[in-house]
């Protein structure tokens, strides 16, 4: 069969130029990971061809008895990687996985608890433009004015008052160890159910360097293409009595066929966290998030809550007078991408914003350690403080370029691109 550069030159050329503009500069955006080749071959293989709707041993479609044996390997690894009772490996994203919990145990109309987005909230937690906002009555809880940790104090009170169905634990934007174990004594008070969101930090939960949600909540849901670092997708983990409820409402509820390269590439994405060399890594994202943090704390920027406990961190700029627009912009032009981000109690909006996130998993992934970081530091705090000095940008990006190729981000695809 003829080759995607004989078929198609221009999809070909495309994702030519993609894979260069990730192995040539620093990837810091915080939900962003490089997978392995194994995921990436096993996200690529014929198992897109395959229906397969119904899971393992009850299927809709004959000719599954692998693609019984694949999913059933995947929840299997999920299980023991997280000790749950019930994983289920369908939901196509995160936001698919939360709404099949919501629908498992929610009316249109009840009233949800979650996080307020300026304050590290995601979108699916009950934004107005989300169908969890459109669906529910949302309440939300925040971060401390001063601390910019999570007030938990409040968010009792305002749980016993509002009575919610379910309250959410988990963010986006939060650099934090989140207490999941209060956010669940909070919920039984209330009466509601804890689904807590891991999305972002699935890694260091799987790693055991954030305390896990598990034995506190009903429900905990995650993206399986963050910390986590496997293909694009969403993953359930329930208590043994939601089984039936989860399932069903995955699929036939909310989706249809699975997606079986995407659960394969889970598979792989498991047994690679499963190992030693994974626990190294996330141990290295720890470090290395602390590290950048206080670098850039020393050249005189803040950060809310004043540091971080995990992969990321939200940069202050409220003091500089340059708003996350333009640092975002800035920092890209040097070849840093990283994505401006609102931050607790911002007077701009998300299009602007005040501040900006950034992650080490995808750097660290590459391989980047303590000395990589301190140069990180540098470049970033060259651009924000020269951010309209287009010399000292296009110097930064140089620098970028050098110290990513020291590392062989798909150097073998990239080879192969160059040969054609
Ligand atoms: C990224 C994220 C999601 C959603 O993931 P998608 O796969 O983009 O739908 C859900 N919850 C949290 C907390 C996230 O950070």
């Amino acid at each position: 069969m003829p080759t995607l550069r004989e078929v198609d030159p221009e999809t070909s050329g495309l994702i030519r130029l993609e894979t260069e503009r990730q192995s040539t500069k620093l990837v810091m955006i915080a939900s962003e990971n490089f997978v392995s080749e194994a995921v990436l071959e096993a996200q690529g293989s014929i198992l897109t061809n395959k229906y397969a709707e119904g899971y393992p041993n009850k299927r809709y479609y004959g000719g599954c008895e692998f693609c019984d044996r694949l999913e059933a390997l995947a929840i299997s690894r999920a299980k023991k990687l997280f000790g749950a009772d019930h994983v289920n490996v369908q939901p196509h994203s995160g936001t698919q996985a939360n709404m099949a919990v919501f629908f498992s145990v929610l009316e249109p109309g009840d009233t949800i608890l979650g996080m307020e987005r300026s304050h590290g909230g995601h979108l699916s937690h009950g934004s107005p433009v989300n169908f969890s906002g459109k669906l529910y009555r949302v309440i939300t809880y925040g971060v401390h004015p001063e601390t910019h940790l999570i007030d938990y104090e409040k968010l009792e009170s305002i749980a016993l008052n509002t009575r919610p169905k379910i309250i959410i634990s988990g963010a986006s934007s939060y650099p934090r160890t989140i207490d999941f174990k209060r956010m669940g004594e909070i919920a039984r008070k209330a009466g509601a159910y804890h689904m807590a969101d891991i999305a972002h930090i699935a890694g260091l939960v799987a790693a055991g360097l954030h305390p896990s949600p598990i034995p506190y909540a009903e429900f905990v849901t995650t993206t399986t293409h963050k910390t986590l670092r496997g293909p694009r997708g969403g993953m359930i983990m329930c208590t043994r009595e939601f089984t039936q409820k989860i399932d069903s409402c995955v699929f036939p509820g909310i989706q249809g066929g699975p997606l079986m390269h995407i659960i394969a590439a889970k598979a792989v994405c498991f047994q690679e966290a499963l190992s030693p060399a994974f626990n190294e890594y996330q141990q290295q994202i720890v470090t290395n998030a602390k590290v950048l943090c206080s670098e850039l704390q020393s050249r005189g920027y803040s950060f809310i809550s004043g540091g971080t406990d995990n992969h990321l961190m939200l940069m202050d700029l409220r003091k500089h007078d340059v708003t996350g627009k333009m640092a975002e912009e800035a920092l890209d032009e040097a070849g840093i991408a990283v994505n401006k981000n609102e931050i607790p109690f911002d007077t701009r909006g998300p299009q602007v914003a005040s501040g900006i996130r950034i992650g080490v998993q995808a750097v660290t992934t590459m391989g980047m350690k303590e000395g990589e970081m301190k140069e990180i530091a540098r470049f970033i705090s060259d651009v924000l403080s020269n951010i309209k000095n287009t010399p000292t940008l296009k110097k930064v990006r140089g620098e970028v370029a050098h110290l990513c190729s020291k590392f062989s981000l798909y150097h073998k695809r990239l080879k192969e691109y160059i040969k054609v």
